[in-house]
């Protein structure tokens, strides 16, 4: 999957994503990424979330809606990713080895990022510069 947040010279908010889906999935899976509030949300009011990894998890806790949710409570960009980590790992106990991850931003432009396991990273554009950064990661 790939998901895109930005936010233009005025502060409006958007975000997009794209997947192939996952390898040899079943014939008709419908993944996290088309269905809005799992893999990706956006509320101009407080801020945007995307998601990648197993569509299943993500769809279950509900991920980039649940993100923002959290931000509209006062959480940062960061601390949201985080808790919708911990969700998505607490309710999904039966299935081994998930990898999904998280990037959100708020309406004050600050980013975060988690995943469950390492190797999610993230590009960040600014007017200054371009970078490429490691996600945090649960495990
Ligand atoms: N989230 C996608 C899906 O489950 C897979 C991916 O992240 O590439 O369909």
């Amino acid at each position: 999957t790939i998901g895109m947040i930005g936010m233009d010279a005025e502060g409006y908010l958007a975000g997009s994503c794209t997947t192939s889906g996952l390898a040899y999935k079943m014939h008709g899976r419908v993944g996290d990424s088309p269905i809005i509030g799992a893999g990706l949300y956006v509320d101009n009011e407080v801020g945007a979330a995307t998601a990648t990894g197993l569509g299943e998890s993500i769809i279950k806790i509900c991920g980039a809606f649940l993100i923002v949710e959290l931000m509209r409570q006062g959480r940062s960009p960061q601390e949201a990713c985080q808790e919708a980590v911990l969700r998505l790992i607490s309710k999904n106990k039966g299935i081994k080895d998930i990898q999904a991850g998280f990037l959100a931003m708020n309406k004050d432009g600050e980013v975060g990022a988690f995943a469950v396991h390492p190797g999610f990273n993230y590009a960040q554009a600014t007017l200054q510069e371009n970078e490429l950064i490691d996600s945090k990661s649960h495990f």
